[in-house]
């Protein structure tokens, strides 16, 4: 039976929870094979468990995506085993929001080494890949997951909204660079989602910030974004989505 996305290779990183493991579920779920990336094996062998239980084609690699060299040594697996991807979904991330004033220095690097270096590392490691697909395939995407914080202000966001701004940024040039050789590039600007991501964050102020908007808020779920990833791998290889931004419909 063929689906939207048969004969695809989907690679995910930050797979292992949130929205990233339900976005490679989607993927799945559309036809393709998907190869999840994040540091927590057994989380990821349950969820190629379970998608391979519904049907689908999933490999888990285990792999601290801040290491250059590990992401390098998947990608080489990634094509020997099966020839390479199509789609980079490039979404691990980490949230610590804190005043600045708190020089909380090993969170700044934390947010910066992941949501930036890691972002690179993937990029550096699978582009080629997806631009050799691209030319074999007539369309290959790399979709980046970036934040609504690359856009707007919150109290105390500061490091984090600047490794989205740059996330974002960067997404909107490589597009123009990598577009002529049918590669598309996508920012994926997602509101507040409810995952893990809020349970590793340590300052006070944010803590209560993130509780009181869930009384006024319905946050989004992983799903939500999820179903979005799906749209944007799907569409005709001539549509490109640059920038979607998927908000909570009642924040603001
Ligand atoms: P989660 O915390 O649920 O997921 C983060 C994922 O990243 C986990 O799978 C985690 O797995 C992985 N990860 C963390 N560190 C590393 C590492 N060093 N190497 C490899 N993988 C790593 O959060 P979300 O699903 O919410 O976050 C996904 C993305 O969405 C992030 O980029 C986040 O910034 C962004 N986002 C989230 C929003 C939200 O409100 N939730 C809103 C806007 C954007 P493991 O620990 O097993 O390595």
């Amino acid at each position: 039976l063929s689906r939207p996305l048969t004969g695809r290779v989907a690679v995910v990183t930050g797979a292992s929870s949130g929205i990233g493991e339900a976005s490679a579920e989607k993927l799945a779920s559309l036809g393709a094979r998907v190869v999840v990336l994040a540091r927590r094996a057994e989380r990821l062998a349950e969820l190629v468990g379970r998608i391979e239980e519904n049907g689908g084609a999933a490999s888990a690699i285990a792999v601290d995506v801040t290491e250059a060299a590990a992401v390098q040594a998947a990608a080489e697996r990634v094509e020997a085993e099966f020839g390479g991807a199509d789609l980079l979904l490039n979404n691990a991330g980490v949230m610590l929001p804190a005043p600045i004033e708190e020089l909380a220095t090993g969170q700044w690097k934390q947010q910066i080494d992941l949501n930036i270096t890691g972002l690179m590392n993937a990029i550096g490691a699978f582009t080629p890949q997806l631009v050799k697909a691209a030319a074999e395939r007539g369309v290959a995407d790399l979709i980046n997951t970036s934040s609504i914080a690359a856009q707007n202000i919150f109290p105390n966001f500061a490091v984090y909204s600047g490794t989205k701004a740059y996330v974002s940024h960067l997404s909107r040039h490589l597009r123009a660079e990598l577009g002529a050789k049918k590669v598309r590039v996508s920012a994926v600007e997602p509101g507040i989602v409810g995952t893990e991501l809020q349970s590793h964050v340590t300052d006070q102020g944010a803590l209560e910030w993130l509780e009181g908007s869930k009384e006024t808020v319905e946050w989004l779920t992983p799903e939500d974004v999820a179903e979005m990833v799906g749209v944007i791998a799907t569409l005709p290889a001539r549509v490109n989505l640059q920038q979607v931004t998927i908000m909570p419909t009642g924040q603001a």
